[in-house]
């Protein structure tokens, strides 16, 4: 199983990236988590990233296809991965095309989440994440247990810098500009399977699941 989860920022990927990485037993790759946990750490990449990340741009196509290079030549990628939030630019996806050749191997699927832009600025700026795990909640659809508490290890949750409402329209609008153009990259190649991701986590996460068995 190696999948590409593509689609709009809040759509909902990295929930199901976290789903199917469960399901199917296979790495998640999430250039976003993997941005934000060495901006925590203070790392040098953490630092490279934070004035990207905080003001909604993209991290430079060269920081991320190494990062996403390593990873995928990990032996835990042997058995499939799921790629939430990359390739994000035509040049991404095009490296990640010469990364899969060198290792012999090559894209299953790539989903693509499709979402209402008006429905996403509310989901996004309700987002809270744990600031020691990353796990992800929302005001609305996926409360923890006890307010502003995580439930896998009690960490605070806390808003995202990036998950601001103003952040949130300048990452639409790189994600029309940068992003939108692989849908047909990727649909030309009959890769591309739409998934109708405005519905409960469940359900999208079911109609994944018979999509990609
Ligand atoms: P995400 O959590 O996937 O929405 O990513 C949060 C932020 O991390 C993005 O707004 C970018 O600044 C950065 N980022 C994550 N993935 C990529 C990528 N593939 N290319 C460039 N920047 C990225």
């Amino acid at each position: 199983m190696r999948l590409i989860l593509l689609g709009a920022p809040g759509a909902g990927k990295g929930t199901q990236a976290k789903k199917l990485s469960k399901k199917y037993g296979i790495p998640k790759i999430s250039t976003g988590d993997i941005l934000r946990e060495a901006m925590q750490k203070g790392t040098a990449l953490g630092l490279k990233a934070k004035s990207y990340m905080d003001s909604g741009q993209l991290v430079p196509d060269d920081v991320v296809i190494g990062i996403v290079e390593e990873k995928l030549k990990d032996k835990d990628c042997v058995k499939g991965w799921v790629l939430d939030g990359f390739p994000r630019t035509l040049q991404q996806a095009q490296a990640l095309d010469r990364i899969l050749t060198g290792i012999r191997t090559s894209i299953g699927h790539v989903l693509n989440f499709e979402v209402d832009e008006e429905k996403i600025i509310k989901r996004i700026s309700g987002r809270r994440s744990c600031e020691s795990c990353q796990s992800a909640y929302h005001i609305y659809f996926n409360l923890p247990k006890k307010d502003g508490v995580c439930d896998s290890c009690g960490g605070r949750l806390i808003q995202r810098n990036d998950d601001k409402e103003e952040t949130v329209r300048e990452r639409l609008k790189v994600y029309q500009e940068k992003t939108q153009p692989l849908v047909n990259y990727y649909s030309e190649r009959s890769l591309l399977k739409k998934i109708e991701a405005d519905d409960d986590i469940e359900n999208v996460f079911t109609r994944i699941c018979s999509f990609v068995l």
